[in-house]
């Protein structure tokens, strides 16, 4: 074995062996992968190997249609036999909700072009006339749809890969990972030392214990999973040239398919999921398999031979009972690991031999050429800078739980809540708030108007939220709101080498003392890590706020900016102040003579201008106050140390209702329309697969350039022209009909007008309910983004035409919010 190599990988399941593979795909042979064992010999020999296209996300989809055109030549290209088999697979609905779920992933298929029909049970029936309709009311069909070996993905991986020069080490367990001061990695193995610049930890099972060994915990848990393989089918035996689409159903709550002339049945259980090797897995364990449960999976496997009457009359040959890593949120941990340069996770996976192609493909990206070409944020392992053994466990049973059953937008979920609660949560919950998470803090969303039942609403379909937010959104606009938005990222950056320091990391200008200035950051190849709006302090110290979900992540890019080898050191400290403060968003044309009832400052339009910080007291809490905010309306967002959040929130409505103000909560549901209306970008448009012309933030780049990514602005990523524009979508409004329409929420697809030539995809949508009218983001190709152009947008199967708006449909010129 080598004593030292650019990249170690641990771990030789399909993610390890994949990710080695694109690695030299990528120009880099000098790479290693250490496997304790054999090659597959943790989860992946027992994986049933489907690859479906039937998915919710354009990444995902993404990485799935990748995996399944990778293993459709893999074989040739590699030079070694694989059992690959491409039956088709079919994804029943039995409720309207499940059927607008299959609707909802036409739009994604369209734009990448791979085949996805809503077709009728009649239609299935065609397809696959041994399984049983009753109720069914549609079927997604995904021609092509795929099975692999497992084993034979992995090792073909394998083989390519060392044919293009990288090593393997097998039989060789990797026992310490530590970082020498030189930044490089020393991977201690059985069979020696190793010393690299880049490790990523691809461990399955194991990944947390290998994380351990470095100091971080891997927020994944070990699930355990059955299927069956039953005996031969005459009727599939008497059917040679014929095999039986990959069947997906969510009363069977799993998939039932073809495996030579039997079926193989897998059950993912709605309830009473385990978890196994909460303590650690033995590190001896090889091919790990559990003793069956059949009466975990009873009621499920009862449904399927209903489904399926010709597998109820043969028996059951073989069982599979086996771990897969989950994490919370039915997303694999694919990036860089917490706090640490250069060392990457590549694990909790659960459906890996779909994965696996694309993650590894990515990341050699990552790893090679600092950045992906597709949007990874939903997959950053640092999502997570909060979560508790517990959490984690909890939530990776419900994720599996959750494999099949339908999922609404906006639906909670609930095991292990809450994480972090700001100190006003209680209050709020009394004033009847539906809360959401984000970073583990519970946000609210809506306010249950009185007249209505007490509980939340989500789905495809304007929800029963859309009454209580139009009235939230109309008191925002005309008087006053608060918002509890406690959740955002927040950290202090100091020291003598401020403003050098901002100019190297951030697009924009360094704001003077007193004032404000949204900033970017961007990656080396030029794309959007970040948005953040620094406010300066004092000479030495910045106030940044970025979104919650970038707690951990822009830390860690803010941190790691300070003394980047190769790059300058500066003298400023970073601070994560995110649990100090609490925040309020207080918007709307009132706020300045309610907040004045509260505090001696000057908030005169002179005195407090947009875009200006002030330390203030309001009701006797000095806090700071930023003459910012996200909806567009004019008004302050109160940073405010996290005890006396409750003292001001209070405070506020006092003052409210003395002077009738009135004030009203609001939530990140109003949040969101109001952004939409003033033409804001939110996360989803702000990722990093995407340049600041293409996000058209391109006027918060200096000219004269200097910060990290400058040289590299205009190198978009290959194949796209993708340029982001708002749309005015023609869908029924409230006040015309249209209470059951459903509004774009992202991932539609966007066409020419008339054709079925797809242009792009939304990112976010909603209804603006101060202008009422329904509202989205896109990226699409830049020959048809010229303001006043009519497109074609499919929410939920059905056309509606959209009109390029050529600016904000609330406030254009911005008369409401400077004033
Ligand atoms: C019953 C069942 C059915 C499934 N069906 C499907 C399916 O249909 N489709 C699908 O896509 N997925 C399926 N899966 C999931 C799939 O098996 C996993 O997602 C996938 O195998 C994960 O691959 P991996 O490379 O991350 O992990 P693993 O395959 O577990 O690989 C990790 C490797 O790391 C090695 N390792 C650990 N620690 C060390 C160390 N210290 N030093 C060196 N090596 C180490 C282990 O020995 C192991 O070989 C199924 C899983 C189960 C249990």
């Amino acid at each position: 074995m080598r004593d030292s190599a650019r990249v170690v990988i641990i771990g030789g399941g399909i993610h390890g062996a994949a990710l080695l593979y694109h690695l030299t795909l990528e120009g880099w042979s000098d790479v290693l992968l250490v496997e304790k064992a054999e090659l597959t010999s943790g989860s992946t020999w027992h994986a049933a190997g489907q690859i479906t296209r039937s998915v919710g996300d354009y990444t995902t989809a993404q990485i799935a249609h990748y995996a399944i055109e990778t293993y459709e030549h893999l074989a040739e290209t590699v030079g070694r036999e694989m059992s690959f088999h491409q039956p088709g697979g079919l994804r029943v609905a039995y409720t309207d909700a499940e059927v607008d779920q299959l609707k909802s992933q036409l739009g994604i298929g369209r734009y990448i072009g791979y085949p996805i029909e809503l077709i009728s049970p009649a239609e299935a029936a065609e397809l696959n006339p041994f399984y049983d309709y009753t109720d069914v009311k549609a079927a997604i069909w995904t021609d092509k749809e795929a099975h692999i070996d497992p084993t034979d993905a992995t090792m073909a991986f394998a083989q390519g890969a060392r044919a293009n020069g990288a090593e393997i080490s097998r039989r060789n367990r990797v026992l310490e990972v530590n970082q020498l001061p030189s930044g490089d990695w020393s991977v201690v193995t059985e069979k020696g030392t190793v010393t690299c610049e880049h490790v990523v930890d691809a461990a399955g099972c194991y990944a947390h214990q290998v994380g351990l060994m470095s100091g971080f915990s891997v927020p994944q848990a070990n699930v355990l999973h059955h299927y069956l393989v039953t005996e031969e089918v005459p009727e599939f035996a008497a059917r040679p040239d014929w095999e039986m689409p990959v069947m997906r159903d969510n009363r069977v709550a799993g998939y039932i398919r073809q495996e030579q002339t039997a079926g193989l049945i897998g059950i993912y259980e709605h309830a009473g999921a385990e978890t196994c090797w909460d303590d650690g897995v033995p590190w001896e364990a090889e091919n790990p398999l559990f003793p069956e449960d059949y009466d975990k999976i009873a009621p499920w496997l009862a449904e399927a031979f209903e489904r399926v009457p010709v597998l109820g009359e043969v028996g059951i040959k073989r069982v599979i009972h086996g771990a897969i890593t989950h994490t919370t949120d039915a997303h694999m941990l694919l990036g860089p690991a917490p706090g640490l340069r250069n060392y990457w996770l590549n694990t909790g996976s659960s459906i890996g031999l779909a994965w696996g192609p694309g993650a590894g493909r990515e990341l050699a990206r990552w790893i090679v050429h600092g950045s992906t070409e597709l949007n990874l944020r939903h997959y950053d392992p640092r999502r997570y800078g909060w979560a508790t053994p517990e959490f984690i466990r909890d939530k990776a049973i419900e994720d599996y739980e959750w494999m099949f059953r339908v999922h609404a937008p906006g639906e909670e979920r609930m095991a292990n809540r809450p994480v972090w609660t700001s100190t006003i949560h209680d209050r709020l919950v009394e004033k009847r708030a539906m809360h959401g998470q984000a970073y583990g803090w519970e946000q609210p969303k809506w306010f249950v108007p009185e007249d209505q039942p007490l509980a939340d609403a989500h789905g495809w379909r304007r929800p029963a939220w859309y009454a209580g937010v139009q009235a939230e959104s109309a008191a925002v606009r005309s008087a006053a709101g608060v918002m509890d938005l406690s959740a955002f990222a927040k950290f202090e950056i100091s020291g003598p080498d401020l403003e050098a320091y901002c100019a190297h990391v951030f697009t924009g200008r360094v704001p003077k003392v007193g004032r404000i200035a949204l900033n970017y950051a961007l990656t080396p190849a030029g794309r959007i890590e970040t948005e953040m709006t620094l406010s300066r302090i004092d000479d030495e110290t910045v106030y940044a706020v970025s979104a919650a979900v970038g707690v951990q992540r822009d830390f860690d890019w803010l941190t790691r900016h300070v003394d980047e080898p190769g790059g300058p050191v500066f003298d400023v400290t970073i601070r994560d102040v995110t649990r100090d403060h609490g925040a309020l968003a207080l918007a709307g044309p009132n706020t300045r003579p309610l907040l004045a009832a509260l505090t001696d400052a000057d908030l005169s339009n002179e005195a407090f201008r947009f875009q200006a910080v002030r330390r203030i007291e309001v009701a006797g809490v000095s806090l700071l106050a930023l003459r910012v905010g996200f909806t567009g309306s004019r008004g302050w967002e109160l940073h405010i140390p996290m005890e006396e959040l409750a003292t001001v929130y209070e405070a506020l409505f006092a003052a409210s209702d003395a002077g009738d103000h009135g004030l009203v909560d609001f939530g990140s549901h109003t949040l969101n329309a109001l952004r939409l209306e003033k033409g804001y970008l939110s996360r989803f448009e702000l990722t990093h697969d995407i340049g600041p012309r293409q996000a058209r933030v391109d006027r918060w780049l200096r000219e004269d350039g200097g910060f990290i990514g400058a040289d590299a602005i205009g190198d978009e990523p290959t194949g796209t022209d993708w340029v982001l524009v708002m749309l005015d979508v023609d869908v029924p409004t409230l006040a015309d009909g249209g209470a059951d329409a459903a509004d774009c929420i992202g991932s539609e697809g966007v066409f020419v007008a008339g054709t079925d030539d797809a242009i792009g995809l939304t990112t976010s949508g909603g209804y603006g309910f101060t202008v009422d009218k329904s509202l989205a983001f896109a990226f699409i190709h830049a020959e048809h983004a010229e303001p006043g152009s009519s497109l074609d947008v499919l929410i939920l199967g059905e056309r509606r035409t959209a009109t390029v708006l050529d600016g904000p449909v609330w406030d254009p010129s911005n008369a409401e919010l400077l004033g």
